[in-house]
């Protein structure tokens, strides 16, 4: 299982799915995107392999920004409706996510009664808490701060708000997660050799921190929105 996730200027869908069939050795049962296009977000979720998610991915319109995943189920079974990404609600929010949230029944019955839920996984209620606490803080990236301080259990996930299209939401804990910088574009991987065709250059990011992905900036936080510095590594190709 893995996430990868692109923003920039060039082709994101082709970018996505060959990072996702780089993290194919991880191991998987189901894949899918989520793409911006201009208001709207484009959905496209298989059960199988990524030959087959590619084959649905079939339109051309140029994105210039996406998260992909490749799932190991844990909570409800592999099937399309399953697979991530996750959308909030209202559709407004979308998410995917590696690991599993131990506390996922406790928080779906303290905070999101009466929500109606799309899966049977642990990782929508992550997406549906977000959207909730957004309600609350009017600010995305202060929401998701404040779900990811919530959650117990493992995670790496890329969140993306159709409302701000200049921005991936990153965060982390026991699940791996780096993310990549380029010239005009960042990208976020599970695993370096999933976008080494991108850059080498990686941050590397640790358990309970949150990273806001910009086209042109990276700012790693605190879960308190405490700004990290971090210099970046040069990762090396393992031929
Ligand atoms: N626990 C999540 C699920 O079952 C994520 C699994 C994964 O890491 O791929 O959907």
């Amino acid at each position: 299982c893995g996430i990868v996730g692109y923003i920039g200027q060039h082709d994101t869908k082709e970018i996505l799915l060959n990072g996702l069939e780089k993290l194919e050795y991880r191991g998987y049962d189901s894949a899918g995107i989520a793409v911006l296009n201009d208001e709207d977000i484009d959905l496209y979720k298989v059960k199988g392999r990524i030959a087959a998610l590619r084959k649905r991915v079939n339109d051309t319109a140029l994105s210039t920004m996406g998260i992909g995943h490749t799932r190991w189920a844990t909570h409800g079974e592999p099937s399309a409706e399953n697979a991530h990404p996750h959308q909030s609600a209202t559709g407004r929010f979308v998410l995917v996510h590696n690991g599993v949230i131990e506390n996922y029944q406790e928080l779906k019955r303290d905070y999101l009664n009466g929500v109606a839920f799309g899966s049977e996984t642990d990782t929508e209620v992550i997406v549906q808490l977000v959207e909730k606490n957004y309600e609350q803080y009017q600010d995305t990236a202060e929401a998701f701060r404040q779900t990811v301080s919530l959650l117990k259990g493992s995670y790496a996930i890329g969140l993306i708000d159709k409302e701000d299209q200049d921005t991936i939401y990153v965060a982390k804990n026991k699940s791996p997660l780096l993310v990549g910088l380029g010239d005009g574009f960042n990208v976020v991987a599970s695993d370096a050799m999933a976008t080494l065709k991108e850059t080498d250059q990686y941050l590397e990011i640790y358990d309970q921190e949150v990273v806001l992905v910009n086209r042109h900036f990276v700012e790693v936080q605190k879960l308190n929105g405490a700004v990290v510095n971090r210099r970046p590594f040069t990762a090396q190709i393992d031929v």
